[in-house]
């Protein structure tokens, strides 16, 4: 295991959605013999009824991940995967038909249980000012836990090379307690969208890669996997959704990071649901719960997107830059880098900021919505690493002039126009910003590659890059398209 898979992994799982694999995205393996896994296979109850989705033929989620628009049974994400992400190995995976877009849960390995023992999970919950605090330390709060690290079984690590062991890590989600349904739904995005009653954080659906976690990565038969130390559900365990209401209505089992709740895999009368019964939140509303989210067996498993606003009240403190040392190898560039890139980043919010009241082109609306939420994201993110950074003593450097900044006139005039001219002058505004942006990335990758920049610093770039690009793209499609 070389420090850069480390590295990059760790970082991955932190950024986008899971890191959990760490296969050398370089390396092609030989296809593999096959291999007798049955001893690693489970039997869902969910899976042993004719209600609810056909475990053996699961609609596998590759292609339903979509950064324009929510849709039914897609997972709306605020960016694409990034295909050199670590992952596990396909060439090794027997239980997805690639030609037929299914996945066979009842021929999926699990990791068994054994001697691991992280020690106690908690989940402390408390209601203030109209704001719900959950902190847990992201150990199951039931103990059920596999027997990590998964290298001590071969066949399971040959195909998914996650060397992570689960640690207690303490996290605080803050929620609104009586969140409201958004005037359009949003994008999830980078790590943890929710927190389950049994002190695990909830992931999206999909691995770094943008592909289905769940059907690509192997977890422990209770459901989970590390990040590194970091211990994260991509699905709903069903042994979490044991308490149903009296009326058979699965009870609840989480919260989903704009406050509302996530119930279990049965609707009212204790019918297991699917899709179709859920909108493209993956959520419905009836009393007494109003709005709320299902688990289902079937992509994108816990939501699709926020039906509420995920930025309002939430905040998580914590994972992942206990110990920044391992992720800044080289500070004294790294922290320049990030101070500029947090500049940078902080003029497209403004930008996107302008679109409030100026446009009524949906398409615009939609793509400031996204940038304002995964830039600022990337600021949280660039913020508390650079904290990491400052403290290891890196010097304080003068910000020099950077590429795709705009003058404060062109911001002044963009806000004095409305409708098609603003949606054409902001798109090309915004363009501009994001090839400095990618520039930047460019030339702080350039720089650094004679030195120790890490593969954490040089993951965060190649994400910054991929993500501008394809925003980019689309900009391009869509002034196009403009009147
Ligand atoms: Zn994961
Ligand atoms: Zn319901």
């Amino acid at each position: 295991m070389s420090r850069r898979t480390i590295f990059s992994s760790f970082v991955v799982g932190l950024l986008l959605a899971c890191s959990a694999g760490v296969t050398d995205p370089g390396g092609v393996d030989e296809p593999a013999e096959p291999v007798d896994l049955s001893p690693y296979f489970i039997t869902p109850v969910l899976c042993g009824d004719s209600e609810g989705p056909n475990c053996e033929s699961l609609r596998l989620g590759d292609d339903h991940l979509t950064t324009t628009a929510p849709a039914r049974g897609k997972l709306y994400s605020c960016s694409a995967g990034n295909p050199n992400a670590p992952g596990s190995d396909p060439t090794r995976i027997s239980w997805i038909d690639w030609a037929a877009g299914s996945w066979n849960l009842l021929a999926k390995p699990f990791l068994p249980a054994g001697s691991f023992a992280p020690g106690p999970g908690q989940a402390n919950l408390s209601e203030s000012g109209g704001i719900r605090s959950i902190t847990v330390n992201n150990l199951p709060v039931d103990g059920m836990i596999g027997d990590w690290p998964m290298t001590a079984y071969p066949l399971l690590s040959a195909i998914d090379r996650n060397p992570g062991i689960p640690a207690a890590t303490t996290i605080t989600f803050r929620l609104p307690v009586d969140p409201v349904v958004g005037a359009t739904p949003a994008c999830t995005s980078l790590g943890a969208i929710g927190v389950t009653l049994n002190g695990v954080v909830l992931y999206n659906a999909v691995d770094a890669r943008g592909n289905d976690a769940v059907a690509h990565e192997i977890v422990d038969e209770f459901g989970g996997h590390p990040a590194m130390s970091d211990y994260h559900y991509h699905f709903l365990p069903e042994r979490l959704d044991a308490e149903p209401m009296s009326d058979g209505h699965s009870g609840l089992t989480g919260y989903i990071r704009d406050g509302f709740g996530l119930y279990g895999y049965k609707g009212i009368g204790g019918i297991e649901l699917t899709n179709d019964d859920l909108d493209e939140c993956h959520g419905h509303e009836h009393p007494p719960m109003g709005y709320h989210y299902h688990a289902t067996l079937e992509y994108p498993y816990t939501v699709g997107c926020y039906r509420g606003v995920p930025e309002a009240a939430f905040a998580v403190a914590g994972p992942a830059l206990r110990s920044p040392e391992r992720v800044v190898p080289d500070a004294k560039m790294l922290a320049p880098f990030l101070r500029r890139m947090i500049l940078h980043h902080a003029q497209a919010l403004e930008l996107a900021a302008l679109t409030s009241g100026r446009t009524h082109n949906e398409g615009v609306r939609r793509l400031a919505e996204r940038i304002m939420i995964s830039q600022s994201e990337e600021i949280r993110f660039m913020q508390t690493w650079l904290r990491g950074v400052a403290a290891s003593g890196a010097p304080d450097t003068p910000e020099h002039a950077m590429p795709g900044m705009l003058p404060a006139e062109r911001i002044e005039s963009l806000g004095g126009t409305s409708d098609s001219t603003f949606d054409r002058l902001f798109l090309e505004a915004m363009m501009e910003h994001h090839r400095g942006a990618i520039e930047m990335a460019r030339v702080y990758r350039d720089h650094s590659e004679s030195s120790s920049m890490g593969a954490a610093a040089e993951w965060f770039v190649l994400h910054v890059e991929a993500e501008q690009a394809a925003e980019s793209a689309r900009m391009k499609e869509m002034l196009k398209s403009l009147p």
